[in-house]
């Protein structure tokens, strides 16, 4: 399986974007202004989007993407995601106001893109992979999603905050080969965490103690800029873990055997 991170940060800055994540080149999680990256050739290759939650750094340039292929796609884009994002997106961004409503585009019988409620715990085949839908805690409805291909598989919060059920899901499956975490803030932003529901690194330790193994961790939505504090924070909470700090353009090859 591979992964390639298009944007894994919470806002935007040159050579930074907000989340977009590409597993095999055709599989997009989260359509944030990472995948701006992407030429029109990558672009097209696209077939399936994860959606974690309707917040606009998730869900920005989904219209873009869809712009970009409405004159050349043969197969509609599947987006999926759980039921509040779906209806966001139907009546906040495809609505004729936002954005024209493109799951009528270019013709109602032949639309560019297909939009998909899952629900958790929903096991999908898209592709030769497997994606499990795992409840998260953030300050909207929000889902994680667990991607795994053969003996491989990678985990993703999204946005996330202090949970049991997402940690409690992630301990029933075989430990994965990537765990993605957001980690937005430091301790004394303790009072944004909570209103916001990111996680911050003494927080984000409590519930990886939760897990019955130690998983490589990576970490998402830290700050690109002026993040010593974090950082520090996040190397001394966290050391156990031996976290890897996300970045745009990092790339990740799992080497897959056949299933046991
Ligand atoms: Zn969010
Ligand atoms: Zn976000």
């Amino acid at each position: 399986m591979k992964l390639r991170v298009l944007g894994c940060n919470g806002g935007i800055a040159p050579g930074h974007g907000t989340s977009a994540f590409l597993i095999n080149d055709s599989l997009l999680i989260d359509s944030g202004t990472g995948i701006e990256s992407l030429s029109p050739l990558e672009m097209s290759k696209v077939k399936n989007v994860l959606l974690t939650h309707s917040h606009l750094d998730h869900i920005s340039h989904l219209p873009f993407l869809l712009n970009n292929i409405i004159n050349s796609f043969d197969e509609p884009i599947h987006v999926y995601g759980i039921a509040p994002t779906i209806e966001a997106l139907k009546k906040h961004i495809f609505n004729d106001i936002i954005w024209p409503n493109f799951l009528k585009l270019p013709t109602g019988e032949r639309p560019c893109v297909v939009l998909n409620t899952v629900n958790y715990d929903d096991v999908l085949e898209i592709n030769g992979l497997r994606v499990r839908v795992v409840p998260v805690q953030h300050s909207i409805p929000a889902t994680g999603f667990v991607v795994s291909s053969k003996n491989t598989s990678i985990a993703f919060t999204g946005d996330c905050y202090q949970n049991d059920v997402f940690w409690l899901a992630l301990n029933k499956l075989a430990p994965v080969d990537m765990l993605i975490v957001d980690n937005q803030y430091g301790e004394s932003e303790k009072d944004i965490s909570t209103l916001a529901q990111h996680y911050y690194p003494a927080l984000l330790k409590k519930d990886l103690l939760k897990l019955n193994y130690k998983p490589p961790l990576f970490l998402t939505n830290v700050p690109p800029v002026d993040n010593h504090a974090i950082v520090y924070e996040i190397q001394n909470e966290l050391n156990d873990w031996k976290p890897t700090i996300l970045q745009t353009n990092d790339f990740f090859v799992l080497k897959e055997t056949e299933e046991n």
